[in-house]
């Protein structure tokens, strides 16, 4: 993804959250938040729901979406939509205005209008960038291509700029979960389904337990991802009941979830969750997932990809440090005090935290190597119990600290884009160097 659109998605998180989060600063219910967050997100076609949603194989939009309250377990949802602006609020209404839970296809699209809920020409939902996608799609699976859908623009005479097919962001259902000040939790999800979907269709995000659950009495779930795999494990319900039945912390119970179950049948995607204590996760065996969190007073933290922050690897290699390099000759190199695991969560809240961190796990390397004589090299230090000579350890280690600089600076480029300064010879500018070098002017070393 060009860094364009990820400034896009990023902000367009930023923008959902925070709406989410205004609702509960100003003492609104874990429902009002959730339905503001994903309506704003609805809005942004960015994402494969509501306004950016994807088209099925006829050249349509169908719309899926569901919520659910975790206070009394009321739940309403909607399928195959295709005229309600925000199918979030057609799932609220179904549950708040209606005797069902669920309701789907043109019957849907009645109770709606019925509902007095804002109704849209299908035309709104069309975006060039979907369509293009859809045709790629249906060329590539040699299906026939539908007509231009009627009330569309006219198609541009050059192709769209970028048309996201990586399977890391393949998936691009919304989902909101929240807790409130009374301590209620609540899950909604809303999608355009899958690309190119066929005879009614309908996946995950509109089912009750499968792509979206909420239980007071153990968490919030909304899930995206490969929807068949989602309905066959009733991946939300079964995190809440790991966390219910199983007494699962709720990062173990989604991981447990995605990372297993999930894995084991090869299927794809993702859940965020919360819990009514206050507890945040989310777990994702694909590429990246979208997401962003923000408890009462707390940063705002938003991330697209699996790979850590800078600030994260940099926490770790602190840890790491410290734990390896004090004592190094006369301890374990793990020592008890360590938590690893910790290190890969809630980096430092500022950068001077952090840098005091890193450049004391460097001093604690630097300290430990200095001293040694020779002789020191051929003892032994143990790492968790295994005996290592001290070469052994100090090369392992030679390995492990380049990989996450070379991840620090990959990322560290990755951000700067045309400000990076090349901290090597720039590209195309060897000829150039190595006659600076000829003439003493510059060097390597
Ligand atoms: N879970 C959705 C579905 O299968 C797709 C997605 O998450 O993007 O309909």
């Amino acid at each position: 993804m060009n860094p364009l659109m990820e400034t896009a998605y990023r902000a367009a998180l930023k923008q959902a959250i925070e709406a989410g989060a205004q609702v509960l600063d100003h003492g609104g219910s874990s429902m009002d938040a959730v339905e503001t967050s994903i309506r704003s997100m609805e809005d942004d076609p960015l994402f494969n729901a509501g306004r950016g949603a994807v088209f099925t194989a006829d050249g349509k939009n169908e719309l899926d979406a569901a919520i659910m309250d975790g206070a009394t377990l009321k739940a309403g949802a909607a399928a195959d939509v295709t005229r309600a602006r925000h199918p979030i609020s057609l799932a609220r209404a179904v549950m708040e205005r209606s005797p069902h839970v669920f309701l789907a296809g043109p019957g849907a699209d009645a109770f709606s209008v019925y509902a007095g809920l804002e109704q849209v020409d299908p035309s709104y939902f069309f975006t060039e960038r979907r369509w293009q996608s859809l045709i790629q799609r249906l060329k590539k699976e040699g299906l026939p291509i539908p007509p231009r859908p009627a009330g569309a623009p006219p198609a541009p005479a050059a192709p769209v700029a970028e048309i996201e097919a990586s399977a890391a962001h393949e998936y691009g259902t919304v989902g909101a979960v929240a807790l409130d000040r009374r301590g209620d939790i609540a899950a909604g999800t809303s999608t355009g389904g899958t690309e190119a979907k066929r005879w009614g269709r309908v996946g995950d995000s509109p089912l009750i337990g499968a792509g979206t659950y909420a239980s007071n009495q153990s968490c919030a779930v909304s899930a995206t991802g490969a929807g068949e795999y989602f309905i066959r494990l009733t991946v939300a319900r079964t995190v809440c009941a790991l966390v219910e039945y199983k007494g699962l912390g709720l990062q173990q119970a989604a991981d447990e979830v995605i990372h297993k179950e999930l894995a084991a049948l090869h299927g794809d995607g993702g859940v965020i969750a919360i819990a009514p204590g206050g507890q945040m996760a989310w777990s994702f065996n694909t590429p990246g997932m979208f997401r962003a969190r923000l408890a009462e007073g707390g940063k705002l933290e938003i991330g697209i990809y699996k790979s850590n922050s800078i600030a994260i690897i940099v926490k770790h290699m602190a840890g790491h440090m410290r734990s390896r390099w004090t004592d190094f000759l006369t301890t374990d190199g793990e020592k008890p005090s360590r938590d690893r695991d910790s290190e890969f969560i809630d980096p430092p809240a500022t950068r001077k935290d952090l840098l005091a961190a890193w450049e004391d796990g460097w001093n604690r390397l630097f300290t430990a190597i200095e001293p040694l004589t020779d002789a020191d090299l051929t003892r032994t230090v143990t790492i968790r119990g295994e005996t290592h000579s001290v070469m052994q350890a100090i090369n392992r280690q030679l390995a492990h600290y380049p990989h996450h600089v070379g991840q620090i600076v990959l990322l560290a480029k990755h951000f700067a884009c045309d400000h990076w300064q090349s901290l090597t010879i720039p590209r195309n500018q060897s000829t150039q160097f190595n006659r600076k070098g000829a003439a003493g002017k510059a060097s390597q070393r």
